[in-house]
């Protein structure tokens, strides 16, 4: 991957973040304790301020040490659950695998350090069929995976709704964490839809 792929990457992850931080609090302040989107905006801005290092670093590095980042600056589930996803995938990719196998490998950490897995009301409700449409697309045109991997994140958002969440602070609520969104898995929508919108565009 590019340099110019890495900056635009974090660009609009960042920029993403910081956009929609008010409405991923609001929805963390329904079925949590209303920190989503300050944690990831802090995270995400600690990546940004490191933005020259990461660009000249080979993909795999750049993702550990993004997700490093992450674990260190997020206070809340997501900042060890997101750094997670990234280790896993940068871990893949040095190691030699391909993009998706090594997205494979990211959302397999995310899984065990979670002790979760999908319908649990979580990200991982988003990052599974999310991988499992960047496995089923290889081999297609980057425009027809996106469009698929963008849709498969909305509708995976937005099964969360009707969800009984099992895992994590909305858990505690029990019945009353059904009829809301999950904050995480309305953040990985946003930052898969980041994703996608760089890999059109440079490509
Ligand atoms: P905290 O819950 O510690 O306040 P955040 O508000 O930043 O952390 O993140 C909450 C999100 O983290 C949830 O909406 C959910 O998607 C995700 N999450 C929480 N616990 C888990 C888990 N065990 N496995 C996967 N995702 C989780
Ligand atoms: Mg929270």
């Amino acid at each position: 991957m590019s340099q110019a792929m890495h900056d635009a990457l974090i660009d609009e992850a960042t920029a993403t973040i910081a956009a929609n931080a008010e409405e991923l609090t609001a929805l963390d302040q329904a079925i949590g304790d209303g920190d989503h989107g300050i944690n990831l905006k802090r995270g995400f801005e600690a990546i940004a301020a490191e933005k020259t290092k990461l660009a000249d670093a080979a993909t795999g590095d750049a993702l550990m040490q993004a997700g490093m980042k992450l674990v260190s600056t997020v206070g809340g589930a997501s900042g060890p659950l997101y750094g997670s996803l990234l280790m896993g995938i940068g871990k893949a990719l040095k190691g030699g695998a391909g993009l998706e196998a090594s997205v494979m490998e990211g959302v397999a950490l995310v899984k065990k350090r979670g002790k979760s897995d999908v319908g649990a009301k979580t990200m991982l409700d988003v990052l599974v069929p999310v991988a499992a449409t960047l496995e089923a697309t290889g081999g297609q045109p980057v425009p027809a995976r996106v469009a698929a991997l963008r849709t498969t994140a909305d509708e995976a958002r937005e099964a969360t709704k009707p969800m009984l969440a099992t895992r994590g602070r909305a858990s505690f609520l029990g019945e009353r964490s059904v009829g809301h969104y999950d904050p995480g898995a309305t953040s990985t929508r946003l930052l898969v839809h980041a994703a996608c919108d760089v890999w059109e565009r440079t490509t």
